[in-house]
């Protein structure tokens, strides 16, 4: 079987695959139809310029045949890499959580980190999830500090300890992985956010609409509501310039750009 990964950063490819697994959906009556009933704008929110839902059901079962996964990225910082190779990359969870918690406060007494830590939990709703993005450069260039500081929740965590002398800063080594998740791990809400912006931009050109500048930036984020297995990570990476979002954009420069995985 042919192995067709989407990778959502290249534009050209995406239109051109899609003219292929669509063409089958997309006929001669759905274009009369809409020519027939023209919108006065195809939005990616809103499908009803099709004459019925089943359009995109089928557009999602035809996508699901053409692909066998699709690539994102994970950024984080972890202690050690080598966890993701042969754990995974895990969903978050309380115990989990708290390990790592006083592995990296060690200055903070016991009972104080559980006050914090509980705080902290009861707030995060993250937990259960993880998260990814179509797009590397746009979270080294957005979405920096996760690479910088760690986790949401870890950063929090941070906030409420107030008696810590921890510079998360220094802890860990600012990692990016590439994976390839199997297509059927994502829910279908999950898969339209990618189809219904190639339905629109499809419809606009059929009604000889303008077609919305594409943002060269762009990213789609996703939700994945379990552990990724270990087998899915195609690549890591260090980046060593990222742009701090929470301190006005400044470059952070990581002296740590390679760990004894990457030669592997
Ligand atoms: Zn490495």
């Amino acid at each position: 079987m042919t192995k067709n990964v989407l990778d959502l950063r290249d534009k050209e490819k995406i239109q051109s695959e899609f003219n292929l697994y669509a063409k089958a959906v997309l006929n001669d009556d759905i274009r009369l139809y809409i020519n027939e009933n023209p919108a006065e704008y195809c939005e990616s929110d809103d499908m009803s310029f099709l004459p019925d839902e089943d359009v995109i059901e089928s557009l999602i079962d035809y996508f699901k045949k053409y692909y066998t996964a699709i690539k994102l990225f994970h950024g984080c910082k972890p202690i050690d890499v080598g966890d993701y190779y042969t754990k995974g990359i895990l969903v978050q969870d309380s115990e989990r959580l708290y390990k790592l918690a006083s592995v990296i406060f060690s200055d903070v007494n016991e009972e104080e980190l559980r006050r914090a830590f509980k705080k902290t939990n009861d707030q995060h709703s993250e937990i259960g999830s993880v998260f990814f993005t179509s797009n590397d450069e746009v979270l080294v260039k957005y979405s920096g500090h996760y690479l910088i500081r760690g986790s949401e929740f870890i950063q929090a965590l941070a906030i409420e300890i107030s008696n810590s002398n921890v510079n998360l800063k220094k802890i860990g080594v600012p990692t990016i992985f590439e994976v390839n998740i199997p297509i059927s791990i994502f829910p279908n809400e999950d898969i339209k956010k990618v189809i219904c912006p190639l339905v629109a931009d499809w419809g606009n050109q059929l009604l000889k609409n303008d077609l919305e500048e594409t943002n060269a930036d762009n990213e789609t984020c996703f939700e994945i509501k379990q552990s990724i297995n270990p087998s899915y990570i195609v690549n890591h990476y260090h980046p060593n310039k990222i742009e701090d979002p929470n301190n006005y954009q400044r470059i952070y420069t990581s002296e740590i750009t390679s760990c004894e995985l990457c030669e592997k």
